[in-house]
């Protein structure tokens, strides 16, 4: 495959990209506009750059906003709220049609690596499992990476230590957090200790809501980061077992209602 009229970042004038195998094999600077032949693309002067990364999205509650009602203070806590109330109505095909419509839109936009957190906090798992098939069926299309998110908290939740450990057997490749929403400070540090020993037994990767409140007093980050410290999975640490998770492609942003 071959790219003609293409502009690059950084660079004057205009390009040919050379493409085998998946993979750019040349790259030909072009003395003026060329026409192009049968079988290649046209970028017709546009920029041509790698694709871009969701770092984070909440695909199970994507084009929910108003359902069943709209959160009227603007909070990060009514946007929870809200979200429960929803959550309470979601079917498998629901969630399934709602995060294939958002990755349509990802895809329109140059994106092709995301990672979504999902709701882990229901006893039936049903976001987390249409998740792992929408991951299947849209393999093609993007590299989708799941979190195990426990939106209403792990030790506040019923239950919520199971549910974690559920969502990682069946198949997310993060462990998630929100230390800062547990019903007590202690239990949003043996929320952290929980989710990093989990992390560390399976080889997941971690990605953690954590202190985004306005409470100062809300210092959960520097417990995630001394666990990380003592257990060795800081950043060029080698990781206890092999991650999860390994991209298939090369790899940076629509939003999350819920925070
Ligand atoms: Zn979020």
């Amino acid at each position: 495959m071959k790219i003609v009229n293409a502009r690059l970042r950084k660079k004057e004038g205009l390009f040919s990209l050379e493409l085998t195998a998946g993979r750019i094999a040349a790259i030909t600077a072009q003395p003026d506009s060329i026409a192009c032949a049968p079988g290649e693309l046209d970028a017709a002067g546009n920029l041509v750059t790698a694709p871009f990364v969701e770092p984070h999205i909440h695909l199970d509650a994507t084009l929910t906003a108003g359902e069943p009602a709209w959160n009227m203070s603007g909070t990060l806590f009514e946007g929870i709220e809200r979200w429960a109330e929803r959550k309470a109505l979601v079917t498998h095909e629901d969630i399934k049609t709602r995060a294939k419509k958002t990755i349509d839109m990802l895809v329109d936009h140059g994106i092709q690596h995301v990672r979504t957190h999902v709701d882990v906090t229901d006893p039936t798992l049903a976001a987390l499992r249409a998740m792992v098939e929408v991951r299947e069926e849209t393999r093609h299309l993007i590299d989708l990476q799941i979190v195990a998110f426990p939106q209403e908290g792990i030790e506040s939740f019923a239950g919520g230590r199971a549910l974690m450990e559920e969502a990682v057997a069946l198949g997310a490749d993060v462990v998630g957090g929100i230390p800062h929403f547990e019903n007590t400070r202690e239990q949003g540090v043996s929320s952290i200790r929980f989710l990093m020993e989990l992390a560390e037994r399976t080889g997941c990767l971690v990605d953690v809501h954590c202190d985004e409140t306005d409470d100062p007093h809300s210092r959960f980050v520097e417990v995630l980061a001394e666990e990380a410290r003592v257990r060795g999975m800081a950043r060029g640490s080698p990781p206890a077992t092999p991650r999860r998770w390994a991209p298939t492609t090369t790899p940076t942003a629509p939003s999350c209602s819920a925070c």
